[in-house]
């Protein structure tokens, strides 16, 4: 970590009128300051120390929105965009480099190369669900890329959002990066304006609001949306270490990840057997009462436990199945016979109620799957390379993790984003230092005379000659 902090006056501003956001940024951005690499590695530092000082804020404002349990904090709110910070400051020097890429033949003699310059001015749009990750992370990437930004938190999560608007103006360059707080009066405001890029997170639902708001100025939009991620648990799968890593990433956050394995679909031979396994491994991560744990968050608000809680009516629960509105508390819930046009299997669960569906062939597993829309995510626990084949050329998802969870997720090499109805383009790692970036193409030539071959007259030797240069 950079050794001195950099906290300006608290006379920074928190509150930014969300009509002139754009306006305001673009007439900084012409100004080019934030295209150095000074600039950008002086903003990733900053950032560094905002999220190395403020930890204890961090944690108590996520604990405040959602109860997240402090490790689960630590590790997938600070933890994540702290390694993404520091490969941004070693590896953006050699990222900003033109790239050289070859000239043909018939254009020598010359050079040509890929630029990446910033995009402009972006509007990041973020999720209630890792409220914070999801505001630093697309950060990194546009200030990598040394663009303006325009933060609009999640309403749902307003501690963080708070936080949010406290801190951020006075860690980094409040002329270059704005944080402007509300609901959907406020986002719809922000998305009437020309924006470079939007980079928005959330529901489809929301997220084709966002592509028609952008249509109208043609800005580029990246979605990170959702969807019902399966896991497929095919026979010849270790049933013990299956049950606890799907328990493991279906309840952390208590259900509500964009990853989370949604659904499970597990081969009949084994259906009883990973059951009971994960029946105890429950027990055994949350105790006999897992109201009591520590470790397991609460719904984020009243409109989504009651939505939670319509699934569970007359549903086959195996385990779990208890509700507590007064503090938004749904149990780690596991419900069997479960059919495709039940009401869980209609939309995204996004909650700690796990159904399991079984199959009787690996086939009629991505018959399934391939049934609903492309997900974010799909998991498969079998310990046959045959079947893993089979799985990963019979579908399609934005990432997959085979005999585990999210795992792929933070993994910065790997591109993180949806594909069909989960969302549009990806980031993490250099992935979002590029899709801040925008690709110029570039070629070099000297003052040596042409070859007089190019310009007219367009003789038919001309001619001749060319169909011999390609
Ligand atoms: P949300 O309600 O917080 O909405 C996201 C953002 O959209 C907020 O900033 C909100 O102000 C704005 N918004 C909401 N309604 C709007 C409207 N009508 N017009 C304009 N703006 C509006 O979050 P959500 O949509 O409930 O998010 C949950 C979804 O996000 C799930 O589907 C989840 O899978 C997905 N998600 C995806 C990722 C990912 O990285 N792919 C990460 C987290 C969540």
């Amino acid at each position: 970590m950079p050794s001195s902090p950099r906290v300006s006056s608290p006379s920074a501003q928190a509150d930014e009128p969300a009509s002139s956001a754009a306006r305001a940024l673009s007439a900084h951005f012409k100004r080019g300051s934030t295209k150095s690499l000074s600039w950008r590695l002086s903003q990733l530092d900053a950032l560094e120390h905002f999220l190395m000082e403020r930890e204890q804020d961090i944690l108590d404002a996520l604990h405040a929105d959602l109860r997240k349990p402090p490790l689960e904090a630590l590790t997938s709110e600070i933890g994540v965009p702290t390694s993404e910070l520091r490969l941004a400051r070693k590896k953006l020097a050699a990222w900003m480099k033109p790239e050289r890429v070859r000239t043909p033949l018939l254009l020598m003699p010359a050079r040509s190369y890929v630029y990446r310059e910033p995009l402009g001015v972006t509007l990041i749009i973020a999720a209630w669900n890792y409220p914070f990750q999801l505001i630093v992370l697309p950060l990194i990437g546009a200030i990598a890329a040394g663009n303006c930004a325009a933060l609009k938190p999640s309403e749902l999560a307003p501690n963080v959002s708070a936080l949010l608007a406290k801190w951020i103006p006075k860690y980094l360059d409040r002329d270059a990066i704005r944080v402007v707080e509300g609901g959907i009066p406020e986002t719809t405001t922000l998305l009437q304006q020309n924006w470079d890029h939007i980079f928005y997170t959330g529901s489809a639902r929301v997220g084709r609001i966002v592509m028609e708001a952008a249509a109208k100025h043609l800005t580029p939009v990246t979605l990170e949306l959702g969807g019902k991620s399966p896991c497929i648990v095919d026979e010849s799968a270790d049933l013990e270490t299956t049950a606890k890593r799907i328990v493991y990433g279906k309840f952390f956050n208590a259900g509500q990840t964009c990853v989370a394995p949604d659904y499970v679909l597990v081969h009949d031979r084994v259906h009883d057997a990973l059951v009971n396994r994960m029946v105890s491994t429950i027990r055994e991560f949350y105790g006999d009462d897992p109201k009591q744990s520590a470790d397991l968050s609460r719904i984020v608000n009243e409109q989504h436990h009651a939505r939670l809680r319509r699934f569970l009516d007359g549903a086959d629960i195996v385990t779990g199945g208890q509700t507590d509105p007064s503090e938004r508390y749904v149990a780690p819930t596991i419900v069997k016979n479960v059919g495709e046009d039940d009401p869980m299997m209609q939309e995204e669960i996004f909650g700690p109620i796990l159904p399991v569906i079984s199959f009787s062939s690996v086939e009629s597993a991505i018959g399934f799957v391939n049934r609903q829309a492309k997900p974010l995510a799909l998991y498969l626990f079998s310990r046959d390379e045959a079947v893993q084949d089979l799985v990963l050329a019979g579908t399609s998802a934005g990432g997959t993790a085979i005999n585990h969870v999210w795992l792929h997720v933070g993994v910065p090499e790997l591109p993180f984003g949806g594909v069909g109805e989960s969302g549009m383009g990806a980031y993490h790692g250099r992935h979002s230092f590029e899709v801040f970036s925008h690709r110029r193409s570039v070629l070099k030539k000297g003052t040596l005379p042409d070859a007089p071959l190019l310009f007219p007259p367009y003789t038919a030797r001309k001619m001749r000659w060319f169909k011999k240069l390609f």
